[in-house]
């Protein structure tokens, strides 16, 4: 075995001693709870590091200058400090801050759901740029006044499938035939069920026309067509009923996720 010797000797690099070292990340705010007397730990969902918990001192007095760049549901560029423990906030600005939002209740809930979706489904330390730019997305639709309950999904949507658990919606998860236009079935276990294959599975239950229409537009990204659709209220709610039920099962498997999906799913 040959050994290698880094040539770089820690003299010819030398590094001040308590020195710390920054990095620059884009993140959203899922969530933030208060640390001591005056500082906050800020859960953020980052374009290149992953969900990250970070400090931000002095946050919650009223003269500090992070706090407003740190605002649940919003988009903030940040520069942190590495320490030994939790990393340090240095500075932060907003990029977006999504103040329409913020406006209506009903959009609030909804982001909310969607950060603790989020929150709960992502593991720290794990990059997952495609679920920011989702999340990005999402916030950006409600903003601009898009149906909430139907970015809900496309959220819920878009979460499956950028995290793998992406359902099949084209071909009957058991034999195999393509699904046509009748009242076919909907598995937990990996999406949707011929007539023949659905009797005697309760792992499935029966999804209409137009319900799989509609998941189909959402798992195509066909974002614009659904915003501009009139969709039946009844029609949302057995989307929303099977989307549930689906991430529960699917991504649902450590009890975080599931009772976020059980108790803050809106009706
Ligand atoms: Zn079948």
């Amino acid at each position: 075995m040959s050994s290698m010797v880094d040539p770089r000797s820690p003299m010819e690099t030398p590094e001040p001693e308590g020195r710390q070292r920054l990095y620059r990340v884009r993140g959203i705010v899922l969530r933030r709870r208060d640390l001591g007397e005056a500082d906050r730990i800020v859960t953020l969902l980052t374009a290149e590091r992953g969900k990250l918990r970070l400090v931000a001192k002095g946050s919650r007095r009223t003269s500090s200058k992070l706090a407003g760049h740190l605002e649940p549901f919003c988009a903030t560029r940040l520069l942190v400090a590495r320490t030994r423990g939790l990393d340090i906030i240095s500075q932060a600005e907003m990029l977006e801050s999504f103040s329409h939002l913020r406006e209506r209740e009903s959009a609030i809930a909804i982001a909310g759901y969607l950060a603790e979706l989020v929150d709960a489904l992502v593991p720290e330390d794990e990059r997952h740029e495609a679920v920011y730019d989702l999340l990005f997305a999402a916030y950006q639709l409600i903003n601009d006044g898009g149906d909430e309950r139907l970015v809900s999904h496309i959220g819920e949507m878009g979460l499956m499938r950028v995290l793998g658990y992406r359902p099949e919606l084209s071909r009957c998860i058991v034999c195999g035939r393509d699904i046509e236009a009748e009242i076919n079935g909907f598995s937990v276990e990996g999406g949707v069920v011929c007539p023949n294959c659905l009797v005697g599975r309760p792992d499935a239950r029966p999804i209409s026309v137009n319900a799989l229409k509609m998941l189909r537009l959402i798992d195509r990204g066909e974002i614009q067509r659904l915003l501009s659709l009139r969709i039946p209220a009844d029609v949302a709610t057995e989307v929303g009923d099977h989307l549930a039920r689906y991430i529960t099962r699917q991504a649902g498997r450590d009890s975080a996720a599931r009772r976020v999906v059980a108790e803050l799913r809106l009706e």
